[in-house]
């Protein structure tokens, strides 16, 4: 039996990942879940795989599942201090890394020592914390896979062959709602526009993103991060039908494509699976759609945001925190109606008074999180 634990177990990434264990639920134990406010759908994941350890974050839901569960042998905690109670300082199998947001950063540094894999698909920690992760993935050896689908597909095609061999790589884009939509209406995008992304199915937040093309940067620091090349070596192509994920061209005049249906469900099993002979029931290829892979460039003035990568330092530094703290709190701006669709690149194109940040290497988890409260009131200062 594999011991595994899911961090963000209730969200889109976890619940998908559980209904996967669901289906072969006697090879697996769930040692640990953990949630933040959807207590219904985590009493359920709960029930059905008897599970012994959970925690809960928010508050309210923690006081509130406390007294749903008083007569159960559930060992129930609110933060993460607990691990080492959890798991006596032994590692389990797998554990996946799925809770939103910059929260997500301290559960995944502090859980590393207790798994032998970690699949980590919360963007923030590998963009804001990657040097402390990595640091602690080697001091714990822990191996380390990538959930988020492009970067799934660059670690799998390169599973044999060394970066170095790598002259660049694409990350494909979908373009978003707005792919086709005249420049001149761009001023008056609103939220239900916005967030109808074409293909992928996703929260709020990370639709957003996609529309406004912030979500590839974001995975294309994540790439540089984690394959370690140089952002020279990473371009996005936009790719309408989202089958292709990544292209790989090698110094040797060959290319690797990568490409799978429009669901996580694929990249999150093989992370699960890996090295096995389990097979995952998919639909049928579908040949039109390989007859029709459209890759284009990316026009900038359709997406400016891309145009953020062109002045982003090389070394990992504090001022990734900026980009992301200060896109969260706009895209929060434009989901609450109080800025437009149009105001997110343009003040995110004010960073300069961040600079200093380039420079500054992030050594411990306090100083992103200190960075990112501060970021998030001075950007919050420019809707009142
Ligand atoms: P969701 O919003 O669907 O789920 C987030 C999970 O984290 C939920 O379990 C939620 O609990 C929990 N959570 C939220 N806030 C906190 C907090 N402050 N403390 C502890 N737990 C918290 O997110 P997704 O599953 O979509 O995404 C998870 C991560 O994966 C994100 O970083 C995202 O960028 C990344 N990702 C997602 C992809 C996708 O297709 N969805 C693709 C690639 C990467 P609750 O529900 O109980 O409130
Ligand atoms: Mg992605």
């Amino acid at each position: 039996m594999k011991k595994i634990a899911i961090l963000g177990s209730t969200g889109s990434i976890g619940s998908a990942l559980f209904d996967i264990v669901k289906k072969d639920s006697k090879k697996f134990k769930i040692e640990l879940l953990t949630a933040n406010k959807n207590y219904r759908k985590l009493l359920k994941q709960i029930k059905f795989f008897n599970v012994k350890n959970i925690i809960v974050t928010d508050l309210k839901t923690f006081y509130k599942i406390k007294t749903i569960l008083k007569d159960k042998d559930i060992n129930i905690y609110n933060d993460f201090n607990s691990l080492k109670k959890i798991f006596k300082n032994k590692k389990i199998d797998y554990i996946m890394s799925a809770i939103s947001g910059l929260d997500g950063l301290k559960p995944t540094l502090d859980i590393i020592k207790f798994t032998k894999i970690i699949a980590i698909a919360n963007k923030e920690a590998l963009i804001c914390g990657w040097t402390i992760i990595n640091k602690l993935l080697k001091k714990f050896k822990t191996q380390f896979i990538p959930v988020d689908s492009e970067h799934f597909s660059i670690w799998y095609a390169l599973k044999n062959d060394n970066i170095k061999n790598i002259e660049k790589i694409f990350l494909t884009a979908s373009g978003g709602p707005f792919l086709r939509l005249s420049l001149s209406k761009f001023k008056d995008i609103n939220i239900k526009q916005a967030l109808k992304h074409p293909k992928w199915k996703m929260g709020k937040k990370i639709s957003i993103d996609s529309a406004t093309m912030m979500n590839k940067v974001f995975e294309v620091i994540e790439a540089k991060n984690i394959f370690n090349l140089s952002y020279d070596k990473i371009s996005i192509l936009i790719h309408p039908e989202s089958y292709v994920h990544a292209i790989l061209k090698f110094n040797n005049g060959l290319i690797k494509i990568i490409g799978h249906e429009t669901s996580m469900k694929i990249p999150i099993f093989n992370t699960l699976y890996l090295n096995t002979q389990k097979t995952l029931k998919t639909n049928t290829l579908d040949i039109n759609k390989l007859n029709n892979l459209n890759l284009n460039s990316v026009e900038y003035n359709r997406y400016p945001v891309v145009k953020l990568l062109h002045n982003l330092p090389e070394v990992c530094s504090l001022y990734e925190t900026v980009l992301v703290s200060a896109n969260d709190e706009l895209v929060r701006l434009f989901l609450e109606g109080k800025i437009k669709f149009t105001d997110i690149f343009t003040q995110l194109s004010k960073l300069n008074i961040f600079n200093k940040y380039k420079k500054i290497k992030p050594k411990n988890i306090n100083e992103i999180i200190k960075l990112n409260k501060y970021v998030r009131l001075k950007i919050a200062a420019i809707s009142v």
